[in-house]
C-alpha cells in the first residue's frame, strides 16, 4: 500500500509530538477523549431528528482498554464514526482551528510547542507523544464499511478497509518503549489512567469506561479472595458548578473545595456564579479561610482552573486574576471555548480577558457584601488576605485604588479595633479635617509615639499602620472621600488654630539663631529644628518633611537591594516644656552644654520614634554626664 504524504504543517506538528520531551505527556488521554465525547454529541443531536440512529442517551460512551501484554492502549466510542474520506480529510491535516494558530505561534515563538501542548492540546496528533504506531479503526454512522487509519510516523499514512461491527471509532495505540527518560508503561496501567481521567476528564458528559480488576472476598468462603473483572465508570460526569445552586449544600461545596484543593478548612465564602451574555461561563470559586503555607513565597501562583465544556485546559490559568484576588481559588468553565476555539485564544484572547474582567468585578462585589453582612467572617479573610488588597491598592500606580479602598480595614486608636475608611470619615469630628494615621512596627510601639497625644486630645481617631505595605497604600490613596491622609508625625499634622500658627511662627522666627546653632550641631540627620504645639508631656519628637516618613524609611531600608534612603526631618521641640526654656537659657550662657543637650534631645526623639539611634556610644556617655 503506497504511504499518503502528511500536509506540511500536519507533518511539522506529528514530528514535534513525536519528538516531544514535553514532561506532560499524559495529555493526550484528555485529547483523545474529548475527540469522542464531541463524536458522541455529533451522533446525540443527529438521534434528536433521526430515528434510524436508534440510541438513547444513556447508551453512548466512551471506553478505554488497556492491554498490557501487547502494549497497546484503545479508546473507543460508539459516537458519529468516520468515513474513509474523512479519516483522511480529518487525520491527514491539523485541524483548520488548530493549524492556524500552530502556524502564527511557530513563527513567533521558540517555545510555542510546549505552551500549545501544555494549555491548549494538539488534537489528535498528540497521540504520537506516547505511541510509535497509531491505528484509528471506524465506521461512520449510515455505513456499513469500516476503515482503519494508520500511521508510524511522519512519512505518510495509510488508508485501508477495516472490520468494525458497530458504528463509532477506536483509537489504537501501540505505546512507545519505556526509555531512561519515559517510562511509558505508566499509560497501561488502570490505576493511573483511572487518575488521569479524573484529572482532566471527570466533567465530561458521557460515561468513560474501564474495566479494572478488583479484589473481593468470595461468597461463602470466609477469608478468601478472588479477583474479577468489573467494568466501571471512571468519570463523575455532572460537574458541580453545573448544577443548580439551590440543588448544591453548603457541604457539598465545601467537600468539593478540600479534595480539589487540597485544603483541611472549609472556605470562608463561595461564589457560584453563572453569567450570560459577551462571555458565557460558569465559575465557582471560594476563599479559603487561611493562607496556604506557600502563600508569601515565590512558589505561590495565582490562577484558576479553565475548563471548556467540562474538559481542564489549564490546571492554573493565571490570567483569570488580578494579583490582588490571587488568593481566590477555583475554576472556570466555559461553553463558548470548545478546545479547537480555545487554541485560537492564544491569539484572540480577548474572550479571556472578558471573562477575567467579570470575574474580578464578581469578586470585588462579594467581598463587599460580605464586609457589610459578616463582619466578622470578614476580619478573619482579612488577616489573612488583607495585604494583597493594600499591595493591589499601591500597585500599578494606583490603577485599581478606587475599586479597592472601600474592602481595606486598619485597626484604629478606637478601641484599636478594624474599621473601614468609610466609617472612619463619617465618625470624623466636625472640626477634623484629615485622616490622620501612624505607622509603626507594632501598635504599642504606635501607641508610644510623642505625636499621638495632640490628636488624641483633640479625640481625633487614628489609623493605626504595622504592615509595611501601609504607608506606601495610604500614600497611593492621598485622599478617601476628599479628606487627606496625614501622617501624625508629618509636619503637616498641625492642629493649632490660626491664632496659635500665628504666635509658633514668631516664636520660631525669633529663636532662628538659636535653632540654626541646634541644626548645626546635628548635621544632615535633621533638615531643621523648631519648636512645635502638637507634643503635651514629651518634650521633643522627630517630624517628617517630605512624602518619606520615618517609618517608610525604616521598611525601605530593610529590604533586599536597599539604596540607604533618608526621610528628611524635623526635630521639634514642645514650647510649652520647661525644655524650652533650659535651651533657650543655654544658648545665651553655654553654648558648649547646648551641644551635647542637642544630642541628647534627638536621640530621645529617636528612641521615643521607635528609631535606632545613629551612635549609641556617644549617647550612652551624654546620660551618664548628666547623671
Ligand atoms: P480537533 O479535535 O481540534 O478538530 P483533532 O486533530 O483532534 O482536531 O481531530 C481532527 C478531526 O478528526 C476532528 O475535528 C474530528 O472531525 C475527527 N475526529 C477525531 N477523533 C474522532 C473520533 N473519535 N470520532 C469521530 N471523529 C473524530
Amino acid at each position: 500500500m503506497r504511504k499518503k504524504q502528511f500536509k506540511a504543517e500536519s507533518k511539522k506538528l506529528l514530528d514535534m509530538m513525536i519528538n516531544s520531551i514535553y514532561t506532560h505527556k499524559e495529555i493526550f488521554l484528555r485529547e483523545l477523549i474529548s475527540n469522542a465525547s464531541d463524536a458522541l454529541d455529533k451522533l446525540y443531536f443527529r438521534s434528536l431528528t433521526d430515528d434510524s440512529v436508534h440510541l438513547n442517551r444513556d447508551d453512548f460512551y466512551i471506553r478505554i482498554t488497556p492491554d498490557k501484554e501487547n502494549r497497546t492502549l484503545t479508546v473507543s466510542d460508539n459516537g458519529i464514526g468516520m468515513t474513509a474520506e474523512e479519516l483522511e480529510n480529518n487525520l491527514g491535516v491539523i485541524a483548520k482551528s488548530g493549524s492556524q494558530t500552530f502556524k502564527n505561534e511557530q513563527g513567533e515563538n521558540e517555545n510555542a510547542d510546549v505552551e500549545i501542548i501544555g494549555q491548549f492540546g494538539v488534537g489528535f496528533y498528540s497521540a504520537f507523544m506516547v505511541s510509535k504506531k497509531v491505528q484509528v479503526i471506524s465506521r461512520a454512522f449510515g455505513s456499513d464499511e469500516a476503515n482503519c487509519w494508520e500511521a508510524d510516523g511522519v512519512d505518510g499514512y495509510v488508508v485501508y478497509p477495516a472490520q468494525k461491527e458497530t458504528v463509532g471509532t477506536d483509537i489504537i495505540l501501540y505505546i512507545s518503549d519505556n526509555t531512561d527518560e519515559v517510562n511509558y508503561d505508566e499509560f497501561l496501567d488502570t490505576y493511573r489512567l483511572t487518575a488521569l481521567v479524573k484529572k482532566y476528564s471527570n466533567y465530561i458528559r458521557y460515561p468513560i469506561k474501564m474495566e479494572s480488576e478488583t479484589s473481593r472476598p468470595v461468597e461463602g468462603k470466609e477469608g478468601e479472595y478472588e479477583t474479577v473483572k468489573e467494568d466501571k465508570t471512571l468519570n463523575s460526569m455532572l460537574p458541580l458548578w453545573k448544577k443548580n445552586k439551590s440543588e448544591i449544600t453548603e457541604e457539598e461545596y465545601d467537600a468539593f473545595y478540600k479534595e480539589v484543593y487540597y485544603d483541611y478548612e472549609a472556605p470562608i465564602r463561595v461564589i457560584h456564579s453563572k453569567t450570560e451574555g459577551q462571555a458565557t461561563y460558569n465559575a465557582l470559586l471560594f476563599i479559603p479561610a487561611h493562607a496556604p503555607f506557600n502563600y508569601y513565597t515565590k512558589e505561590y501562583e495565582k490562577g484558576l482552573q479553565l475548563y471548556s465544556k467540562g474538559v481542564l485546559i489549564t490546571d492554573k490559568c493565571a490570567d483569570l486574576l488580578p494579583d490582588h484576588f490571587n488568593f481566590v481559588r477555583g475554576l472556570v468553565d466555559s461553553e463558548d471555548l470548545s478546545l479547537n476555539i480555545s487554541r485560537e485564544m492564544l491569539q484572540h484572547d480577548h474572550q479571556l480577558k472578558l471573562i477575567a474582567k467579570t470575574i474580578e468585578k464578581k469578586i470585588r462585589s462579594e467581598l463587599a457584601r460580605m464586609l457589610s453582612t459578616d463582619r466578622e467572617k470578614y476580619e478573619k479573610f482579612f488577616d489573612a488576605f488583607g495585604n494583597s488588597l493594600k499591595f493591589g491598592v499601591y500597585n500599578d500606580y494606583g490603577m485599581h485604588k478606587d475599586e479597592l479602598q472601600d474592602l481595606l480595614l486598619f485597626k484604629s486608636s478606637n478601641e484599636e479595633k478594624y474599621v473601614t475608611l468609610k466609617e472612619y470619615t463619617e465618625r470624623m469630628k466636625s472640626d477634623q479635617t484629615a485622616i490622620y494615621y501612624a505607622s509603626g512596627e507594632t501598635v504599642d510601639k504606635i501607641k508610644m509615639l510623642p505625636q499621638t497625644e495632640a490628636a488624641k486630645d483633640k479625640g481625633f481617631e487614628i489609623l493605626y499602620l504595622t504592615d509595611y505595605v501601609d504607608e506606601f497604600a495610604v500614600k497611593t490613596m492621598m485622599q478617601y472621600a476628599e479628606k487627606t491622609f496625614v501622617n501624625i508625625c508629618s509636619a503637616e499634622a498641625d492642629f493649632d488654630t490660626a491664632e496659635e500658627k500665628e504666635k509658633l511662627k514668631e516664636d520660631n522666627a525669633s529663636f532662628e539663631e538659636m535653632f540654626g546653632f541646634m541644626k548645626n550641631v546635628l548635621g544632615d540627620a535633621v533638615q531643621t529644628v523648631r519648636f512645635t504645639h502638637k507634643l503635651k508631656t514629651h518634650p521633643v519628637c522627630l517630624s517628617s518633611e517630605g512624602m518619606l516618613s520615618a517609618d517608610m524609611e525604616r521598611v525601605l531600608n530593610s529590604m533586599p537591594g536597599n539604596q540607604g534612603v533618608k526621610a528628611e526631618l524635623a526635630l521639634e521641640i514642645n514650647e510649652n516644656h520647661p525644655i524650652a526654656e533650659k535651651i533657650k537659657d543655654l544658648y545665651a550662657s553655654d553654648r558648649e552644654k547646648l551641644t551635647r543637650y542637642t544630642k541628647l534631645l534627638y536621640g530621645e526623639a529617636r528612641l521615643i520614634g521607635g528609631m535606632q539611634i545613629d551612635d549609641p556610644t556617644e549617647f550612652a556617655t551624654l546620660v551618664c554626664e548628666l547623671m
